[in-house]
């Protein structure tokens, strides 16, 4: 009987001889030899399916309040817009999104998104089937390195699209709804810890929200932690119920952190998300083991890649998952997966997406059975107007799953043409 280590050695044995290695793959070897190019792969589509274009469009959305964290404010919410055509005149509908639509998060911004779809994007995927998915996220890789919000916003293009000639909700791809509604978190960020906590008591008091999402670190750091301190304690004063979880968008650094997060431990936080800088991981794991509480990377995890890089670390106690960040809906569920292998409760996050892209994103939530820290897509309820014909609904502190077919959102045509960019 082989041990382990003789396995080893004879694979190792095995590719050291293997030829083909050196001179392309098997395919395309056989491909050489047939003389022929392979006929177009329509993944078991008609010719009718395959990608005829996709057009991009941005536009401009008003948010009902100013939006404040540690790395930008904005008062307003851009997308792009993605319609993607078949051969046969089906159409996919996508969102590109990044927080504020700026570059100030992730490097990307609407107009970044638009112009990485229009040159690389678009032209790489067109006349290929839409059932292809995998091969079409290649393609894409291979037509543009990361821009994983670009690839996101054509990618739910493609999900709406093959679920709309299927006839099924979207969620159906990925299981099925295990739920019909999830508890959705609140944004204290209006700039002013008083005025979050006239905000946090007026959505407990309506039954609109029990589950918080506070935003610090823009000013000093002891004045910021008796603030926030003060704030949690006079929530929890009047209700002891408030979820009340703090995001610091990687304000500080390590020794800051280490510091001060036990102080907002003991007043009552639930969870502390990216207090440092997205490429310390290490530092968010020595963290996450001097404190009770979860930490949440966010800025720091972005693909499947990463979350299975955080995971064996340690460095994150909850995922959060997101499709625009993550690079798109497919690619969002198999890091879920990773979060699931390694016992890693999951939180459906947003880059405050219109109607559209929250209903692409719950589609995939409502599938995800660890889905335990709720959901942050408050989006539809953050814009002063929206983009889809019926927008996402809310109901006594959670947000409710769309129903398709596809993503099951449509675009309201007026107000497209309303607040899309001269
Ligand atoms: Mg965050």
């Amino acid at each position: 009987m082989l041990d382990s280590r003789q396995v080893t050695l004879s694979y190792d044995r095995k590719i050291q001889k293997t030829p083909t290695l050196q001179h392309g793959s098997l395919m395309q070897q056989q491909q050489k030899f047939a003389g022929t190019a392979p006929a177009p792969d329509l993944a078991g589509g008609s010719p009718e399916d395959v990608i005829d274009r996709i057009e991009t469009t941005i536009v401009d959305v008003p948010l009902r309040r100013t939006h404040f964290h540690s790395s930008g404010t904005h008062g307003s919410q851009s997308y792009v817009v993605v319609q993607l055509f078949t051969k046969g005149g089906a159409v996919g509908l996508g969102e590109g999104v990044t927080p504020g639509g700026r570059a100030f998060w992730g490097g990307e911004s609407v107009e970044s998104i638009k112009a990485t779809i229009d040159h690389y994007l678009a032209p790489a995927l067109k006349g290929c089937s839409v059932f292809a998915h995998e091969r079409l996220l290649k393609l894409m890789d291979r037509a543009a390195a990361r821009s994983n919000f670009a690839k996101a916003a054509v990618d739910i293009a493609l999900h709406d699209v093959v679920s709309r000639l299927l006839d099924t909700p979207l969620a159906a791809f990925y299981g099925g709804k295990v739920r019909d509604s999830i508890p959705v978190l609140w944004p204290l960020a209006t700039g002013d810890y008083d005025r979050d906590v006239d905000d946090a008591l007026e959505q407990l008091s309506t039954r609109r929200h029990r589950y918080f999402k506070m935003k610090i670190g823009q000013g000093d750091p002891e004045a910021d932690v008796k603030a926030v301190s003060r704030a949690i304690r006079a929530i929890h004063a009047q209700f002891p119920e408030a979820c009340i979880t703090l995001d610091f968008n990687q304000a500080w650094d390590e020794q800051t952190a280490a510091r001060w997060l036990p102080a907002l431990q003991e007043a009552g936080a639930a969870l502390i998300e990216q207090p440092v800088p997205a490429w310390n991981a290490a530092g968010m794991a020595r963290l996450a083991s001097r404190l009770d509480i979860p930490v949440m990377a966010d800025e720091g995890l972005w693909d499947l890649h990463d979350a299975y890089d955080y995971f064996t670390r340690g460095a994150t106690d909850v995922f959060c998952v997101k499709v625009a960040k993550g690079g798109g809906i497919r690619r969002a569920y198999k890091a879920a997966a990773v979060a699931e292998a390694a016992g890693i409760p999951l939180c459906g996050g947003m880059a405050l997406e219109s109607s559209i892209g929250t209903a692409a994103s719950l589609q995939l939530f409502g599938a995800l059975p660890n889905l335990t820290w709720g959901s942050e897509t408050i989006g539809p309820r953050l814009i002063a107007d929206d983009l889809a014909t019926e927008p996402i609904r809310y109901r006594e502190y959670e947000v409710l799953i769309p129903d398709g077919p596809g993503i099951g959102a449509e675009l309201d045509t007026d107000k497209f043409k309303h607040y899309r960019r001269a």
